[in-house]
């Protein structure tokens, strides 16, 4: 390894308002020093763990997964009175599977059994989970250094003796850190005494909660955000006492500690010892309880086949050779469960009288999805394909997302709860962000800035922009930062703690379920309504495997089923909404003249300029308009227009003619890239499905190694090299705005749906839309600004990647 030196105490924007530093950075920075390894020990949580085990693997440093946890000497049941509110710290890391295993559930039982003010584990959860972890002594808040401090060496030395008793010889250290405060001389100092009395090694740390040390005020700003210090000056507040707490040099360090070399290469020895590797990416399905005498994919196949009939009365050829192949792929990837699973939901759901959506997402190309009743479209009839969700080629997890009224998600979730076991199933955690106009607020504040001034600044900050966005875009928030440095300073600290995390709480729609208790496989703690969140996020607890569910809430389900029920009661008419006649002349007249206030999707303006030019008058019109409806593809409306209405075709080969007809010789879909690659150069459906991932995200190597391939396969199947060569051009340079038709198709149904009531029930559809409406504003509250868009995925700040690629 290359230097003398590794940082085994760091503290990230998990710590959450203790902490400044990205973990990106964090990583960036030890490899700027060159350090071989670095570690992650957060307040008592794991919520960075994966975000960071990734990010240094991808840079070939070596991640140390850890946590400082709190304390007690009291047991983690007692609470009540201040004496149990008592947390002191302690640093575990993990050395091995082991180590992380047992690290997750004393990290979730410090926080499900022992959270009293902190979430605190004692000494019996240590000894009952002790195996695979290193522990240090941690800061000045441990139990150690608390008693040299109250000059109580026995004390000291008699719980120091107790850690090495719990976690071995060699797994027990004495941690010396030095921060220029007065305080850590006369621990330091008793450290070393005990250290050779008791024969304990020593190692050396920095209590790293920044990046450099230029961020000490931002990290002063944070802390005192999160105390509810008025000011910088507030005496009282708790404060650090330095400005050292950053990421030190090797060098550094080693000026810090010049007579303890052996302690300073100890830590070099840990970080060789510890070899946790995460295990990402191996699939822990749910179990399903199927009936007796028959396996999992058995039972899954006949539910298929007893259903198939309603949806086909006459299956063809074709569907029957489809659900083979969907079933034998669905069954071999060992996802029979999950489909159960969603089923099994799903049937609830409407034996309650809970509407369900009609799908989103590519769920709506597969054909077994559909069979089930768990989508409402046909994709045979419009050509969906099941490769675009679940490639056999490809390491993918099936992601079926379900839309309920919001008001009874609760229902369903109690369900899931009840079905699967308390402790199989938890809710998610999602991690709040401080946005650019409350960092401006927040440290204008702390920093004593003059109030109108801050209230002036913060309101040149328009929504959802950054603060480097709006100094850009704004010339008065522009000129006051560059003509006053007291200005300067504090839009700088503003910025570098805007976007940082600043709490933890339940996102409203996702549920894991595990296929043993999740103690076993994800770390725990409470969301704000007392029910057990994952600490992983959304993105996180996929990488470890688990399988999460979306119960999303369109708001249009709530008025959808509303409109229904009013129907219903006021004509006496049943609405069958999953055998809609979607010929319907009113509808499309509706439609045509843009009157499509409380239709789902096409409410703005645009849209119903859109709708009077276009003039739909069957489903196939409307499905490419949510495709359509985009940066990008939007230029080509003007053409599709006039398509529509009779403007000649041509095509650069006549085989592309059955597969542009729909979207007017328009190319739109990754699915029409994909039929491309399969019907005129001869590529199975799942690799042109990787050609089409390959092109929409510009992979070149990936594509160049594909390009013979596809201008080959042309030429055999009769398409001139010329013609080829420009199929493949038009092909990779459309690709990137390349739409899901499978969610395009979803979409428009929906939108069919509302304008269907709309226009043949306009009383009750406009009643239920109102009501809804007002609703609404309660609503958003409710769920806070994470669902604030109702026609969009809440946006967990990690969801938003996905959220690009998958819509
Ligand atoms: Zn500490
Ligand atoms: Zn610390």
């Amino acid at each position: 390894m290359g230097t003398d030196f590794v940082h085994l105490h760091v503290h990230s924007e998990y710590s959450l308002l203790d902490g400044a530093g990205r973990i990106k950075e964090l990583v960036r920075r030890a490899c700027e020093l060159e350090m071989p390894a670095l570690a992650l020990t957060d307040h008592g949580v794991m919520y960075g763990i994966v975000e960071f085990y990734e990010t240094c693997t991808e840079v070939g440093i070596k991640p140390l997964l850890g946590c400082e946890i709190y304390y007690t000497t009291k047991s983690r049941f007692d609470r009540g009175s201040r004496q149990y509110a008592e947390a002191s710290h302690l640093l575990l890391l993990c050395e091995n599977e082991i180590g992380y295993r047992n690290l997750i559930k004393i990290v979730s039982k410090a926080h499900l059994e022992g959270f009293y003010y902190k979430p605190r584990a004692d000494k019996e959860l240590l000894a009952e989970y002790h195996e695979g972890l290193i522990a240090t002594s941690a800061c000045l808040a441990s139990p150690i250094c608390k008693a040299i401090l109250q000059d109580d060496l026995p004390t000291a030395e008699r719980l120091a003796c107790e850690f090495r008793e719990i976690f071995g010889h060699d797994n027990f250290f004495l941690e010396l850190q030095n921060h220029g405060l007065p305080e850590q001389r006369k621990v330091n100092e008793a450290l070393i005494a005990m250290s050779q009395k008791l024969r304990i090694p020593l190692i050396v740390t920095n209590d790293v909660h920044y990046v450099r040390a230029e961020d000490a005020q931002a990290q002063e700003v944070l802390l005192a955000i999160n105390t509810g210090a008025k000011t910088l000056e507030d005496e009282d507040r708790f404060r650090f006492k330095s400005h050292e707490f950053y990421l030190k040099s090797a060098d550094e360090m080693r000026a810090l500690f010049p007579d303890h070399p052996e302690a300073l290469a100890r830590t070099i020895e840990i970080a060789e010892r510890c070899t946790c590797r995460l295990p990402l990416g191996e699939p822990q399905m749910p179990h399903y309880e199927v009936p007796e005498g028959l396996t999992t994919e058995e039972f899954l196949r006949r539910l298929c086949y007893e259903r198939l009939p309603q949806r086909y009365p006459e299956p063809s050829d074709e569907v029957k050779k489809r659900l083979e192949y969907e079933l034998q792929v669905i069954c071999q990837k060992g996802y029979a469960g999950y489909f159960l699973i969603v089923w099994d939901i799903v049937r609830y759901a409407r034996s309650r009288g809970i509407l369900v959506g009609p799908g989103r997402g590519s769920a709506a190309g597969c054909l077994v999805s559909y069979v089930l009743g768990i989508t409402n479209i046909d994709p045979l009839k419009y050509g969906l394909m099941f490769e675009r969700f679940l490639n056999p080629e490809r390491q993918s997890s099936p992601d079926i997302d379900l839309d309920f009224p919001d008001e009874r998600r609760e229902e369903i979730i109690a369900y899931v709860r009840h079905k699967y076991g308390e402790d199989h199933v938890a809710q998610i955690v999602t991690f709040g962000t401080l946005q650019a106009r409350a960092a401006v607020r927040d440290s204008g504040r702390v920093l004593k800035i003059d109030p109108n001034l801050v209230d002036r600044v913060a309101k040149l900050i328009p929504m959802k922009l950054s603060l480097a966005e709006a100094l850009e875009m704004s010339f008065e928030l522009r000129d006051l930062y560059e003509s006053d440095p007291q200005i300067r300073q504090w839009l700088d600290t503003a910025k570098a703690i805007e976007g940082l995390a600043r709490h933890a709480s339940t996102h409203p729609c996702g549920v894991v379920i595990g296929n043993r208790p999740l103690i076993d496989l994800v770390p725990l703690q409470r969301g704000h309504d007392g029910g057990v969140i994952t600490q992983y996020d959304g993105a996180s607890v996929e990488k470890v495997g688990l399988v999460k569910m979306d119960f999303l809430g369109l708001r249009n389900s709530t008025i959808i089923g509303r409109t229904v029920q009013l129907v219903q009661e006021t004509e006496g008419i049943t609405i069958d909404l999953n055998n809609l006649p979607l010929d319907d002349p009113k509808t499309y007249a509706m439609l045509s003249e843009g009157h499509t206030v409380g239709v789902f999707q096409m409410e703005k303006t645009g849209w119903r300029k859109l709708l009077r030019e276009l003039k739909p008058d069957r489903f196939e019109h409307l499905v490419p308009l949510v495709a359509l409806y985009r940066p990008g593809p939007m230029e080509d409306i003007p053409v599709f227009v006039r398509r529509r209405h009779g403007e000649p075709i041509e095509y650069l080969h006549p085989k592309l003619e059955p597969i542009l007809r729909d979207t007017f010789g328009v190319m739109l879909y990754q699915e029409q890239v994909m039929r491309i690659a399969n019907e005129l150069a001869g590529f199975s459906m799942p690799q042109a499905e990787i050609l089409m991932r390959a092109m929409g995200k510009k992979k070149a190597d990936l594509m160049e190694k594909m390009r013979p391939l596809f201008l080959e396969g042309a030429v055999n199947n009769g398409v001139s090299r010329e013609v080829a060569e420009q199929i493949w051009e038009r092909m990779s340079a459309f690709a990137q705005y390349a739409f899901n038709k499978s969610h395009s198709a979803a979409y428009a149904l929906v939108a069919y749906q509302t304008a269907y009531l709309k226009a043949n029930f306009p009383v009750q559809y406009m009643t239920a839309f109102l009501s809804a409406n007002r609703n609404l504003r309660e609503d958003r509250r409710r769920l806070g600004r994470m669902s604030a868009d109702e026609n969009s995925r809440p946006t967990a700040r990690h969801q938003q990647k996905r959220l690009r690629l998958s819509h």
